[in-house]
């Protein structure tokens, strides 16, 4: 599954995660924290992102 930041596009998908975020590949998006922030725009938090 793959999420994307409704402002910058900045899309994040678990099977590649985002280490440079602490997150390893095949981290979940249930494993993401709710208040965790856009690491591109930082405006946006994992709730406001979609489902792509
Ligand atoms: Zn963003």
């Amino acid at each position: 599954m793959t999420y994307r930041c409704p402002v910058c596009g900045y899309e994040y998908a678990e099977e590649s995660g985002d280490p440079r975020e602490g997150f390893p590949a095949g981290t979940p998006w249930a494993g993401v924290p709710d208040d965790w922030a856009c690491p591109d725009c930082g405006v946006r938090e994992k709730i406001d992102f979609e489902r792509v």
